[in-house]
């Protein structure tokens, strides 16, 4: 996961590196059985890159080391799998996957296989592996032994069946004795020590003694245990550049088999790419993720086709359309080829790109004191100082979080910009349509729209990327989608119609007649426009008419009786009277 995060952040751009890693995303899939048999040693192998790390770091435990040579063990079968693929295309797997076998071993023969997490309190240290420890280990054993006889006798010649001998950091070994049954207790056959609610503790000479040697094999079989155990770990240290190297290309085999994997469930198709040709054609390609959430049924696929002359795509369609869905499904399909992965598509032949600037979507970066629009002009600069003829621009929108004019303006000469300097491939999507006729000036330009059709007065999307223009934005029918009161639709619809019947930058060519400074002065008189009265009220029905109207549209007729209908019609006709 580690690995594929980094790949996301940082796709190649080397085509050789690329390949490789098509080559081998293509095997496994078309591998089956061979993946799934990598897969399920994987699963067995724990995280080596944080483990090697914790072994460079010298903070390894004994249930690390276990682990470390778990998953060792699995090398060696995940080796023989790459063995019986083609050998070309693993070829720095092979030479690679060292399965660093001194260490397990040494690990194997040391460590025992169910350590405590404690490094200090032994029991790591297997037995056989240092004849000294054993030599304490022996000890402790025949001490403990002998403590079991000891309760055992005494019992016996006390006639208490419940005497026992216990432990603790403070008195060391006691024999305890119930109060109930001390009474029975031959007199001066212990040595009183401790007194509890509930028992009685008593020491002997010949206890303590035992005490002392088996407390003093103990440390000295703890000491030596820690002592073994940090030997074990600069050796294993020593091989810390074999074992990053193993984890470096064990999570480069999982991440490559995941590749495998996904593209086969979603029947991604590996891309041609190219380093020097620009030409990118996408046939059916679609967003992974919208698609997912969608349905396969429900998501419509599109092309991307840009020519090798062709520069810039201006999209234009209805809101809620997919115009940004498309340009995102297109930078997803880039970086995921770029990683070395399948895309979602049916073909797919596109240019490396050296970098991807984007400007999509609205945020204000209130805290460093910048407005949505502010921040939107520093992303649009960044991506036109920065981006080379080989990089991929996206522009979602771009321009619409100021005035209409000053908007239209600065998206008209970005796209200019664009075309005549940076010449990166670029999708610019917006609803300024006056834009559209740029096609005509601007030979590396193309537009493109997103197709939508009017059915008894509903908007129905298609969601299929067409040629040419679009003529609408329909941002009206969107808002009633979005539920708004019927009166305001009604109201938008007739400030819309008249609007549209007065002058309005139809086409560049009034735009680029115009020096920046009168197109402010223009949008001051347009923005005025909207809310002058003469313009927008001339044949609106006014006084109680509007009022009546106004209340028939807001009437929810499905929660009315008949008789509140004829209630509700008895009081317009008393008002309009
Ligand atoms: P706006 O101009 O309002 O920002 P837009 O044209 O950018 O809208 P998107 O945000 O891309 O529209 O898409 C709106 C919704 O349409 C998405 O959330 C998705 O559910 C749906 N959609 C987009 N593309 C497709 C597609 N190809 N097939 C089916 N549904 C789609």
């Amino acid at each position: 996961a580690r690995l594929l995060k980094q790949w996301i952040g940082r796709p190649l751009l080397d085509l050789k590196q690329i390949e490789q890693r098509q080559a081998i995303v293509e095997d496994l899939l078309d591998n089956y059985f061979e993946r799934s048999g990598i897969i399920e040693q994987l699963t067995q192998v724990y995280d080596l890159e944080r483990l090697a790390g914790r072994v460079a770091f010298g903070n390894v435990n004994g249930r690390d080391l276990v682990q470390l040579r778990t998953s060792l063990a699995h090398i060696p079968q995940i080796r023989y799998i790459l063995e019986q693929l083609d050998q070309d295309i693993y070829r720095d797997f092979l030479a690679e996957l060292d399965p660093v076998e001194d260490v397990a071993d040494l690990i194997e023969q040391a460590i025992v296989d169910e350590p405590p997490l404690s490094i200090t309190e032994g029991n790591l240290i297997r037995a056989g592996y240092n004849a000294q420890l054993d030599e304490y280990n022996d000890a402790m054993k025949n001490g403990k032994q002998w403590l079991a006889q000891l309760e055992a006798r005494e019992r016996q010649v006390t006639g208490i069946s419940n005497l026992k001998i216990g432990f603790n950091r403070v008195f060391g070994y006691y024999i305890e004795v119930s109060k109930a049954n001390v009474k029975k207790l031959p007199q001066d056959r212990y040595q009183r020590k401790q007194t509890l609610t509930n028992a009685e503790r008593f020491i002997t000479p010949e206890l303590k003694e035992k005490e002392e040697l088996i407390l003093g094999a103990e440390t000295k079989a703890y000491e030596l245990e820690y002592q073994l155990f940090t030997q074990i770990r600069d050796q294993i240290k020593d091989q810390i550049k074999r074992l990053q190297k193993l984890a470096a290309k064990v999570a480069q085999l999982d991440v490559l088999q995941s590749f495998a994997t996904v593209s086969e469930d979603n029947h991604f198709v590996r891309p041609t790419l190219s380093q020097n040709e620009r030409t990118l054609d996408i046939v059916d390609g679609w967003h992974p993720v919208v698609e997912k959430v969608l349905g396969k049924q429900s998501y419509i696929p599109n092309d991307v086709k840009m020519a090798s002359e062709l520069d810039i795509l201006l999209i234009t369609g209805p809101n809620m359309s997919g115009k940004s869905t498309y340009m995102r499904q297109l930078a997803l399909s880039v970086i995921m080829a770029q990683m070395g992965c399948f895309v979602p598509a049916k073909q797919a032949k596109m240019p490396i790109f050296d970098q991807i600037f984007t400007r999509i979507g609205a945020a204000d970066d209130l805290i460093s004191g910048e407005s949505t629009f502010m921040v939107e002009m520093k992303e649009a600069n960044l991506a036109l100082k920065q981006a080379t003829p080989n990089s991929l621009l996206l522009f979602d929108e771009l321009g619409r979080g100021t005035a209409t004019y000053d908007g239209m303006a600065l998206a008209q000469a970005i796209i200019e910009y664009v075309h005549d300097k940076v010449k990166a491939k670029t999708l610019f999507s917006t609803h300024y349509h006056e834009l559209t006729v740029l096609e005509q000036e601007l030979p590396r330009l193309a537009n493109i729209h997103v197709g939508a059709v009017e059915k008894d007065g509903e908007l129905v999307f298609l969601h299929k990327m067409q040629a040419g223009p679009a003529d609408r934005s329909y941002g009206v029918h969107v808002a009633k989608l979005a539920g708004m009161p019927a009166s305001l639709l009604t109201r938008a619809d007739t400030i819309l119609h008249q609007l549209e019947g007065k002058e309005a930058p139809k086409t560049t060519a009034t735009l680029k007649e115009v020096a920046p400074v009168q197109v402010e002065a223009d949008d001051s008189e347009a923005q005025l426009s909207l809310f002058s009265p003469e313009v927008v009220t001339t044949k609106e029905p006014v006084g109680k008419e509007k009022d009546v109207l106004n209340e028939i549209l807001d009437l929810n007729l499905m929660a009315m009786t008949p008789m509140d209908v004829m209630n509700a019609v008895f009081k317009w006709q008393e008002k309009l009277k």
